[in-house]
């Protein structure tokens, strides 16, 4: 199974954003996808390009509204695995209302975030992700707001699988990802992505000192929200592995009343004049 095609990434040598491309194929490939079992939606951002990288159906959306396609895309062909993706701008600032939403609905959809910390598309800006002092062009005497704990908010908001990862780490990424994919229900992937190119404070020598993984905290348990919350709280957020998953949760699909067993996309939508216009009537 190849998950390559033949468009060449146009992203700066050394973005992080490469290893997540090379880590959904890999996990696309381990969990036994085919290209034609496989969508990814990507939002607007360098990482919104992701979608044109990977050879599957795809669809690159409008800023900030990646979920609620990918989301679509999911009710209307269960069937099909659904990877949403994008940047911390795209998701977690003008997209961050849909991504509340989508994790506490539990849909069936993968969510990776390609974090950088900062707007690289637009040429360095701060983001909602970017430190408390932060410089850039829009903030030239350094950020005054405080970065958004994401992984907290997604624990609040009930989410059901919740992980870290970085770029830097192929082989842990890959098999985080397989993991989210494997997993019934919405899945919050956040990946510290470097921006070589804007971002000259989280460089891949700054998240080696400073992230902290998970496997290396004794006892650590991921069925445990309460563990999962302090581990990020004592960290400042900057750990990385599965933080959170809950397996017992059923995700929408399996919930909503009326949502069809099998893929809208495929059943029978034909229906004779009469049952069309009693329809029709019972709107009139
Ligand atoms: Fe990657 Fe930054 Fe270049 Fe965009 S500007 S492609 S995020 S390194």
């Amino acid at each position: 199974k190849d998950f390559r095609n033949s468009v060449k990434p146009n992203w700066c040598p050394g973005c992080g954003d490469f290893s997540v491309q090379a880590s959904i194929q890999r996990a696309a490939a381990n969990v036994g996808l085919e290209p034609n079992d496989l969508a990814v939606i990507s939002g607007i951002g360098c990482s919104g390009r992701i979608s044109g990288y990977i050879k599957s159906y795809g669809f690159h959306g409008i800023h900030g509204r990646v979920l609620p396609i990918a989301q679509g895309v999911k009710m209307a062909n269960r069937d099909l695995t659904v990877i949403a993706s994008g940047g911390d701008g795209d998701g977690f600032a003008i997209g961050m209302g849909h991504t509340v939403h989508a994790i506490r609905r539990n849909i069936d959809v993968t969510y990776i975030v390609m974090d950088n910390q900062i707007y690289g598309l637009t040429k360095g800006q701060t983001s909602p992700r970017s430190a408390e002092g932060f410089k850039t062009k829009s903030t030239p005497e350094g950020s005054v707001e405080s970065a958004i704990g994401v992984m907290e908010l997604a624990l609040t908001a009930g989410a059901t699988f919740v992980a870290q990862s970085f770029s830097s780490d192929l082989k842990e990424l890959t098999a985080i990802i397989q993991k989210g994919i494997e997993h019934k229900g919405f899945s919050l992937i956040n990946v510290f992505s470097p921006c070589v190119t804007y971002n000259k404070v989280n460089t891949y020598d700054w998240f080696k000192e400073h992230l902290t993984s998970l496997d290396t905290i004794e006892g650590y348990d991921p069925s445990n929200r309460m563990m999962a919350m302090q581990t990020l709280m004592e960290n400042d957020g900057l750990v990385k592995g599965i933080i959170y998953q809950n397996t017992v949760k059923p995700s929408y699909q399996d919930l909503a009343h009326g949502y069809s067993k099998d893929a809208l996309s495929k059943a029978d939508l034909k229906m004779d004049e009469e049952k069309f216009n009693g329809l029709l009537a019972e709107f009139m």
